[in-house]
């Protein structure tokens, strides 16, 4: 129970990574904020006893909202995870503005919304814990996803210079890459594309929503005090 009474922030909560994220802070004792779109998920995490916000993080005037929820009901915020992201694969020949658009505003502009929001109150607090989820795919790129890939390697660059920016007020900054996690998103892939994937993990298995649950609560709990800026890949060895 290290994160005992902690005011833990986390986006895109409703399924999948965040909300296998979010369950294990609240069971190491966490005062959990989610959020997500959906009301009907929002309401299962109102019944664990979580303040659960609908918000959709491109909204400037949502998340605002929700930082004075926040605020209202806590008066601090230790710990924000900028978990919700999408996809919108194809070639970049075929790509409409909306693709890139709906990736970038959500997946990059998301991060930048919350965190501009968040920060005042961790500045003040002279403390906090801020992880972003990013992906193997901002790193080593993949044909059809010049969007994702641009938004992901996005929130490395961002979360470094936010790192340096607020290292000084004892506010910790860094990146989880998850590799191939069962959720949702992925379940979008063929057998045939999720067989070639696995043969490029050494682990030779995907990875599960708590695997990377474990990465961001060691991030975020007093077990981490110098480690800021840096981005952890969390991916079977899919990127050695
Ligand atoms: P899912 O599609 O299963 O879940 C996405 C979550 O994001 C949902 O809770 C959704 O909530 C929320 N969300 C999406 N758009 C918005 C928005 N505009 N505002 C608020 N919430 C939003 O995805 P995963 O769990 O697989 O992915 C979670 C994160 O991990 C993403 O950032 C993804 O890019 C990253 N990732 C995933 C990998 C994987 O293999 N699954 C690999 C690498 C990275 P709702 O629908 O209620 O709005």
């Amino acid at each position: 129970m290290n994160m005992l009474g902690k005011i833990v922030l986390v986006t895109g909560a409703t399924r999948g990574i965040g909300k296998a994220i979010a369950k294990r802070l609240k069971d190491e004792g966490a005062e959990l904020v989610v959020t997500g779109r959906d009301e009907r998920l929002l309401d299962a995490w109102r019944d664990e006893g979580a303040l659960a916000v609908a918000a959709d993080v491109t909204d400037n005037r949502q998340v605002e909202n929700l930082v004075e929820t926040i605020m209202e009901r806590h008066g601090r915020i230790d710990v924000v995870v900028n978990n919700a992201g999408v996809t919108q694969d194809g070639l970049l020949m075929r790509m409409s503005d909306d693709d890139w658009n709906k990736v970038i505003d959500t997946n990059l502009s998301g991060v930048f919304n919350i965190c501009r929001a968040t920060i005042r109150p961790m500045l003040k607090q002279r403390e906090g814990r801020i992880v972003n989820i990013s992906s193997v795919i901002g790193v080593i790129g993949n044909a059809g996803q010049t969007n994702y890939a641009a938004s992901k390697a996005g929130v490395i660059g961002f979360s470094k210079a936010l790192a340096k920016e607020v290292a000084s007020r004892n506010i910790l900054v860094n990146v989880v890459a998850p590799g191939y996690i069962d959720t949702e998103m992925t379940q979008a892939l063929t057998e045939e594309q999720r067989q070639n994937i696995l043969r490029m993990i050494p682990l030779g298995r995907t990875g599960q929503g708590e695997d990377v649950a474990s990465v961001v609560h060691f991030l975020v709990s007093e077990q981490n005090r110098y480690i800021t800026g840096q981005t952890i890949h969390c991916d079977g060895g899919l990127v050695i």
